[in-house]
């Protein structure tokens, strides 16, 4: 067992997907490289090593859904599946030499902020070690939620969620019930009706569905990306200007989303010629209310003879068979749930203890927040990458979590520039205004005006979850940290209150 100071280190990053490896590679080229990644699971990937399941793929083209540093020529794909995606992500941790800061099975179990020392006492499932720096990038969508079901113990066949895909079982000629239709149901679907006998959608809501752009890369644009770097840029460059132009519509004029709707419809009616099927189909609340979902194959799929569509949420299960909350009765050998995970409710949350002695989730009881989607009030150098008000409903993630490694790259310079052993602490009033704010742009957006209840809303039907901006205007307000919105924290006087808006000469003097 190694000693106690080797156990400390300058940061400590919870989860290796996108948003922890990231991070990593940001913190190597920023020179540190006293770091560690703690995975709860025995590989890199996130999302993409625990979604595996059928037709499993991402919903935002791949050459904008990938890191701008670390660009890939080869894909496949528009829309690259699962394997792909997580295939990049192993290379990616090779070549910007991860693999020695990578703990696997080690689970962080809790977090306790040390005010004394100002460090985070951190105990996993592999060790207890301290950090003066933790970023959290546990995923805003990495634990599975299966709603509690009346009965589903006494189900006799298989169950399991779609991010825990049961590889062994066989579907083939099965009666299977998938419950729910978001994101990863639809892209399901379709990709196991052929081989099941009977597939029953269990549908709460139906989704608004838009033809999917997909196509296989050729080899000649392959080639140009490698060859011509500055090809593979402006075609990122041109995907992410497209969903930058979308996004007013989505958060100031859901109105204009009319025509959008029409073309959902008109995509619908070409697969699905049954006008009573149709009318189930057919949401009813404005499109983007929810995420909008692309797929060329969903609605051709539920046409299919040997598909059932229940227009409820699934309400009870007795023995094999499966009662719809309207009463329909359904008998299955399994049952797939494609019901989301906890992300209003960030599991993580109940596990960090900060500088008052209450959890995280205590502090978000009444909805989270965080000052610039990063550091909530009262947990001291403890910043959450994907954290509150971060979500797009059309763009790609990593947009976001490169904005926030900005910031995370900027906290560690002004720590830095403060000397060893401080800490900064988003003060309440900052949090507070940048939710205000948060909170004020959202009453227009589609999100909230647009008639649905989605993920997006938490219990007490805030929005604390999407950002109601472009990727740019996020990334203009990450781009540095402003000291002013911060206490600074020092071991032997307690608190100092750093000079608003300093500028670093006046830091560095602090810090002297
Ligand atoms: C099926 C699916 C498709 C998606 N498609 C898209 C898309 O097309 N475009 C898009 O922009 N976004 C998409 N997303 C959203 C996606 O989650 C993000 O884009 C991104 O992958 C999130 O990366 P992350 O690193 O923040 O989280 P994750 O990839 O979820 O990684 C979190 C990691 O933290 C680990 N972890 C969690 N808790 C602990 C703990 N207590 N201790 C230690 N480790 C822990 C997990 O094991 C995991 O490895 C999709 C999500 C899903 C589920």
């Amino acid at each position: 067992m190694a000693g106690r100071e080797e156990q400390h280190v300058r940061v400590a990053v919870i989860g290796s997907g996108f948003g922890g490896l990231g991070a990593a590679v940001r913190l190597r080229r920023q020179g540190i490289t006293d770091f560690v990644v703690l995975e709860r699971a025995d590989s890199v990937g996130g999302t993409w090593r625990d979604n595996s399941y059928p037709g499993c793929a991402c919903d935002v083209p791949s050459h904008l859904y990938s890191f701008s540093f670390a660009p890939n020529p080869d894909w496949p794909r528009n829309f690259s599946g699962q394997p792909h995606i997580r295939a990049y992500l192993e290379r990616v941790t090779d070549i910007f030499g991860l693999r020695p800061h990578l703990r696997f099975n080690s689970e962080v179990r809790h977090l306790r902020w040390n005010g004394d020392a100002l460090h985070w006492e951190i105990e996993t499932a592999n060790g207890e070690l301290t950090a003066d720096v933790v970023v959290s990038a546990t995923g805003p969508l990495s634990d599975p939620k299966v709603p509690d079901i009346p009965g589903l113990d006494s189900f006799p066949g298989k169950v399991f969620h779609s991010a825990r895909w049961d590889h062994d079982y066989e579907l083939r000629g099965k009666r299977v019930a998938m419950i729910g239709t978001g994101a990863s149901a639809i892209q399901i679907v379709p990709a196991i009706q052929p081989e099941v006998e009977r597939l029953t959608l269990f549908q709460r809501t139906p989704p608004w569905v838009l033809p999917r752009a997909d196509r296989r890369i050729s080899a000649v644009e392959k080639w140009l990306h490698t060859k011509v770097p500055a090809t593979r840029a402006a075609r990122r460059q041109l995907l992410w200007g497209i969903r930058e132009l979308q996004v007013s519509a989505f958060t100031k004029r859901p109105d204009e989303l009319g025509l959008i709707e029409f073309l959902a419809r008109n995509h619908m009616k070409k697969a699905v010629k049954d006008p009573a099927l149709r009318a189930a189909l057919t949401p009813d609340y404005r499109i983007g209310c929810k995420r909008i979902l692309l797929s060329n194959t969903y609605y051709p799929a539920l046409a299919r003879p040997n598909v059932d569509l229940v227009t409820s949420g699934l309400k009870e299960v007795r023995g094999n068979t499966l009662i719809g909350a309207d009463g329909s009765e359904v008998e299955a050998d399994a049952i797939v749930f494609g019901t989301g995970f906890h992300v209003t409710d960030m599991p993580i949350a109940q596990r960090v203890t900060g500088a008052k002695g209450t959890t995280l989730a205590e502090e978000w009881k009444d909805g989270m927040a965080s000052l610039r989607g990063a550091s909530a009030a009262g947990f001291p150098n403890f910043l959450t990458l994907i954290g509150p008000n971060t979500g797009l409903g059309n763009s790609s993630m990593i947009l976001m979590i490169e904005a926030q490694l900005n910031y995370l790259a900027d906290y560690l310079r002004q720590l830095d520039l403060l000397g060893e052993k401080t800490a900064l602490s988003a003060r309440p009033e900052a949090v507070e205004e940048w939710n205000r704010m948060i909170q004020e742009r959202m009453k227009r957006t589609v999100w909230n005006t647009g008639g649905c209840d989605s993920w997006y809303l938490d219990a007490n039907g805030r929005n604390t979850t999407a950002w109601p901006g472009t990727t740019g205007e996020f990334k203009r307000l990450t781009r540095q940290v402003d000291l002013a919105e911060y206490e600074v924290l020092r071991p032997k006087t307690g608190t100092a209150a750093a000079p608003v808006g300093a500028s670093a000469d006046a830091r560095a003097e602090v810090a002297a």
